[in-house]
């Protein structure tokens, strides 16, 4: 498997490429609008034939590249299902597999930063977590149906109960990591190390954080899957 992590500085978000080196077809998740040509320019010297565009979840802090993308290349957009997102071409639920030769990412359903959101298992060792489990940290809870509760309850009794070797890659990170495994979280994310579900709501329910710059574009924007001028 080709596997490559890409970043859009301005907004702290990670975009995953995983392809088939043999078959030569390749799937971006969670791609950025400002950053459809790097992509775009990778895939060609890559010589890899883009097939889906996946998305974690409806975004609030950054555009999605996929209508663009999806334009350019023929590919087609998939979100997570009950994700309010008419443009997309397919959705994917929880325990679903999408096949791309010998890649197989499988969808696990992990409500909590918003009610429709999935992680992304590839090859089983590769788990694409959005804005769910973060390194050390975890996504916000406090709006677009965001519900702290559930968020405890995916990462504790979904994520969290997958090999600990299973390494750990998050839509975002503020800090410079670039990838952890799910051991490594459950030790040192202290976020949810030694809390319960109560106590984890309450610390979630108090962190203050100031809306994300872009919500209003970006979350209309998205659910028209990138489309800005409609
Ligand atoms: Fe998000």
């Amino acid at each position: 498997m080709l596997f490559r992590q890409l970043l859009d500085r301005e907004t702290s978000t990670y975009t995953y490429l995983v392809a088939d080196p043999v078959k030569k077809e390749a799937i971006l998740v969670d791609p950025v609008l400002e950053q459809v040509e790097r992509d775009f320019q990778l895939l060609e010297e890559l010589g890899l034939k883009l097939k889906f565009c996946l998305e974690t979840h409806i975004h609030a802090d950054h555009i999605t590249g996929t209508g663009k993308l999806r334009e350019m290349t023929g590919c087609l957009g998939v979100v997570p299902g009950n994700a309010h997102a008419a443009c997309a071409d397919r959705s994917i639920k929880d325990g679903e597999i999408l096949e791309l030769g010998n890649v197989r990412v499988r969808a696990i359903a992990i409500p909590g930063h918003t009610d429709s959101h999935n992680a992304y298992l590839v090859n089983g060792t590769h788990l694409l977590t959005g804005d769910g489990l973060l390194i050390r940290g975890c996504g916000r809870t406090d709006f677009q149906s965001g519900n702290a509760g559930a968020m405890y309850d995916s990462i504790t009794q979904k994520l969290f109960t997958l090999p600990d070797e299973t390494l750990v890659y998050p839509g975002h990170d503020y800090q410079g990591f670039t990838v952890s495994t799910i051991g490594e979280e459950k030790q040192w994310n202290t976020r949810l190390v030694g809390r319960n579900r109560d106590e984890f709501r309450e610390l979630m329910a108090n962190l203050n954080l100031p809306h994300p710059q872009k919500i209003m574009e970006a979350v209309p924007a998205n659910q028209r899957c990138g489309d800005v001028a409609a």
